[in-house]
């Protein structure tokens, strides 16, 4: 009997609803064409929605989504998701970028040689019954050198796939090793080269803020006269008007685009011009590629709600493949030093200062810093936080965040520590995990202690003085509670002291009112991890 269910709209490829079925524990909702108000309808107790880019999954959908956890875009584009919306409900969104890599590579490169051989233009002529031979003379491929801005999945494609057609291929991508490209002979190059030395550029990059109008009329001025642009990538990186006036005046000899700036778009000035081709954002449009993306978000969207692993995922901190697992027992760590601190800070949280050390600076810290503030904040919040929301619903609650690395301590390979302030006190919990991969707290608040923190705990803060730990003793013993463990500190012979009691059941609010009478103890709180 399936356990959940994922609404798939959009007509995702009938492949990827089969990786659902196949699941068993999971129901595919399959509709193609709804209305606003059915979807809205439809979405109500669904934990997972996959899309294309037809439906609009904004704030409204999701809210009305109240078990939804999950958000799955068949392909990249994430512009009809409202991923804020979703983070602040912490809802994951994903999307599956691999599948579209080869066919959009193969786009670029189809627009490549219809440029280069005005393989569009001829035979709109030909269709005007016109033979027309001399106009439409091209230029050969081979020998030219491409420039692909952006080598990640699809530039680097088209780089190797034009390397191997004898184009001479330069890039340039500041956000990638050039040592990853040494054996390829691919030249890593800065921008004033491309445009210096490129016959045809091709931009692979996302629209963001600095790749907004990369190319424009500056950066024409500085390319060779009669360079071709390609954008198979994005509308917007290339600046349309000043490739308008560029193709116009032939300082661009041509451009081809899949692309726009606004889409869907068949008004653009640019369609007038014989030397601009284009196609309809045609890139990630082939059977394959839809079969892929579809089976991969299916995949993905299914892993996350029946094994909670995470790929693909556009607002949770980004992992390698396999670090959750190799690295549980920090995530452990992390999460139970911040359920105990939370417990024993009492007041409004305004500052965790999180420090790591050692080898735990191996693992992605943001996210063991989500773990640690969705851990915080889980007694408060309980079922409204989790790792998608935990930093925006601490920015929301006006606590500070801060993360630092610190060299590696002297007794410890490994350790986190764990600084709350809040409006009335501030506790610090230090923490490591030795080779037996058990979770320490190894000092609260500047004692050092040793205490594998579990189940049912009471923290104390007393006074030196004899007395203290007989009265605990009592006190429980009266209340029939057994203690599992005992953990002492203390600054000096009759000073400040603290205490950790491991309890075997759980215990009741009297039982507190009851250690506050004994003399010398200043504080005492129960901890649950
Ligand atoms: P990717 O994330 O694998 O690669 C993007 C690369 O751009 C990265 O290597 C990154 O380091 C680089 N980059 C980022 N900012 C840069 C900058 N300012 N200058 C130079 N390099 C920069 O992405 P991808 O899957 O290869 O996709 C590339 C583009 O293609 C994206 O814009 C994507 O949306 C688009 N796309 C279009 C279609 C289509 O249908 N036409 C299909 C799929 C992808």
């Amino acid at each position: 009997m399936p356990g959940y269910k994922v609404l798939l709209l959009d007509g995702i490829d009938p492949a990827g609803v089969e990786v659902i079925q196949r699941t068993k524990s999971i129901e595919p909702i399959v509709h193609d064409k709804t209305s606003r108000n059915q979807v809205l309808e439809l979405v109500r107790d669904v934990d997972g929605i996959i899309v294309r880019s037809g439906t609009a999954v904004d704030r409204e959908l999701i809210q009305k989504a109240q078990l939804l956890r999950v958000i799955g875009r068949a392909g990249v584009g994430v512009d009809n998701v409202d991923v804020n919306a979703a983070t602040e409900r912490g809802v994951l969104v994903m999307n599956s970028p691999g599948g579209s890599t080869t066919t959009t590579a193969e786009h670029t490169i189809a627009m490549l040689f219809a440029l280069a051989r005005n393989i569009p233009q001829a035979y709109k002529t030909l269709r005007n019954h016109q033979w027309e031979k001399t106009k439409f003379k091209g230029i050969e491929l081979s020998g030219k050198t491409l420039a692909v801005i952006g080598l990640g999945r699809i530039g680097s494609e088209v780089a190797r796939k034009c390397q191997a057609m004898g184009m001479n291929v330069i890039a340039y991508d500041p956000y990638i090793n050039p040592d990853a490209h040494l054996s390829s002979g691919l030249e890593l190059v800065d921008l004033q080269s491309i445009f210096e030395q490129a016959d045809f550029i091709t931009v692979h990059v996302p629209l963001s803020e600095h790749t907004r109008n990369l190319i424009n009329k500056d950066t024409f001025d500085r390319m060779k006269e009669g360079v071709r642009i390609l954008n198979c990538a994005r509308g917007g990186i290339v600046n349309e008007r000043d490739l308008y006036d560029a193709l116009k005046t032939g300082r661009v000899g041509g451009a081809a685009f899949d692309v726009f700036e606004v889409e869907p778009n068949t008004e653009s000035p640019l369609l007038e011009l014989d030397n601009f081709i284009a196609t309809p954002h045609l890139g990630a449009s082939t059977v394959e590629a839809q079969r892929k993306v579809s089976e991969d978000i299916c995949q993905q969207v299914s892993d996350y709600l029946l094994k909670n692993t995470v790929e693909g995922a556009l607002n949770f901190p980004r992992l390698e493949a396999g670090q959750v697992e190799r690295y549980r027992h920090f995530v452990d760590l992390a999460a139970r030093l911040a359920t105990f601190i939370a417990q024993i800070c009492d007041g409004r949280m305004q500052t965790v200062s999180i420090h790591y050390s050692g080898e735990v600076c191996d693992m992605n810290l943001n996210y063991l810093t989500s773990v640690i503030v969705r851990s915080l904040l889980a007694p408060v919040l309980r079922e409204g936080i989790n790792l998608i929301n935990a930093m925006h619903v601490a920015k929301l609650r006006g606590i500070k965040v801060q993360e630092t690395r610190l060299p590696a301590p002297e007794n410890f390979t490994n350790l986190i520590v764990i600084e709350l302030k809040t409006d009335v006190e501030s506790h610090r919990v230090s923490g490591t995990v030795f080779t037996d991969k058990l979770p320490r707290i190894v000092n609260v608040d500047g004692y050092p202690l040793e205490v594998v923190p579990h189940g049912n705990m009471i923290f104390f803060t007393n006074n030196d003085k004899p007395g203290v730990i007989g009265g605990i003793g009592t006190v429980l013993g009266k209340c029939n509670v057994n203690i599992a463990g005992m953990h002492l500190g203390r600054e000096r012979e009759g000073g400040k002291a603290l205490a950790l009691l491991l309890v075997d059941n759980p215990v009741s609010n009297d039982v507190i009112q009851q250690f506050r009478q004994i003399p010398n103890i200043l504080s005492a709180k129960v901890v649950h991890v």
